[in-house]
């Protein structure tokens, strides 16, 4: 299928679990991808791993406004304008509480996911073709709270505000913008958490996040690259400014 077929997509957080998933969807509808993470030698992997010739990278830290309009001056450069925008790097923080919470971390997760997010609308807004797709990866935790990851809770939360905001002022040009908001994905990030929740017992963590979804499981990153596929294509062409759950019926 050719669901993107002569479509450029960026994808930021592209050499991580849920971006690289759909890069490699992205790739086989058709569109020309631009993967843009932080480590050049992931990023390679990246590329070679989904081997096909329309995808591309660029090096860059997302919460730097330099490196924002490096990646877009790149894309434009590569692939000429842009028509999805997968605005999904983020960063988990740390797992304590609000009282013993690092201030340089909580900044880190603030830098990251929020003015990162803000960074790259800010930038690639003005480089899209009319009637494209922006997808946000928010969580389920930007929709309720969880103990002792805060800042992460905030930051989520935060990006569903700026989604609304953007899809308002991007409708007059038909440019779609939308969050996905994933519950737990079986990947780096959750063992990432898994570990901050119980250090000494990994396994029993997940176990307690499994029994929170009514589905009984994590998602695979392709699952939630689905539906950022589902969006990025014309088959949502009436759905703007949407928060949409991906999680088993963890919010339900
Ligand atoms: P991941 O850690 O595999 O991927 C995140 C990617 O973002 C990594 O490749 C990382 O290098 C990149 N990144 C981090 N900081 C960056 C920066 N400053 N500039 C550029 N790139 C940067 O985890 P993932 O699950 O693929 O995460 C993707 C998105 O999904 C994140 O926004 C995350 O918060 C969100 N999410 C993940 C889960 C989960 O359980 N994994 C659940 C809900 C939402």
């Amino acid at each position: 299928m050719e669901r993107l077929k002569n479509k450029t997509a960026i994808i930021t957080g592209g050499a991580g679990g849920i971006g690289k998933a759909a890069a490699i969807l992205f790739a086989n509808e058709g569109a020309n991808v631009m993967l843009v993470d932080l480590n050049e030698e992931d990023l390679q992997k990246a590329v070679e791993e989904i081997g096909t010739p329309n995808i591309k990278y660029v090096v860059a830290d997302v919460s730097k406004n330099d490196e924002v309009v490096n990646f877009v001056k790149k894309t434009k450069e590569s692939f000429g304008e842009i028509d999805v925008f997968f605005n999904n790097a983020g960063i988990e923080g740390k797992v304590k509480p609000i009282t013993e919470y690092p201030l340089d971390v909580f900044q880190k997760v603030m830098d990251v996911n929020v003015k990162g997010v803000w960074l790259g609308l800010k930038h690639v807004i003005p480089a899209m073709r009319n009637n494209g797709s922006i997808i946000i990866t928010s969580s389920v935790a930007g929709m309720q709270g969880t103990a002792n990851v805060s800042p992460y809770v905030a930051s989520k939360h935060a990006i569903v505000g700026i989604m609304r905001c953007a899809a308002l002022e991007c409708a007059p040009r038909n440019i779609r913008v939308n969050t996905i908001n994933p519950s737990p994905v079986d990947n780096r990030m959750m063992r990432s958490l898994e570990e901050g929740f119980d250090p000494k017992n990994k396994e029993e963590a997940k176990k307690q996040f499994e029994k929170m979804i009514p589905l009984g499981r994590y998602a695979k990153s392709e699952e939630i690259a689905r539906v950022a596929l589902f969006l990025a294509s014309d088959e949502s062409n009436f759905v703007t400014g949407a928060v949409l759950p991906v999680d088993g019926g963890m919010t339900a």
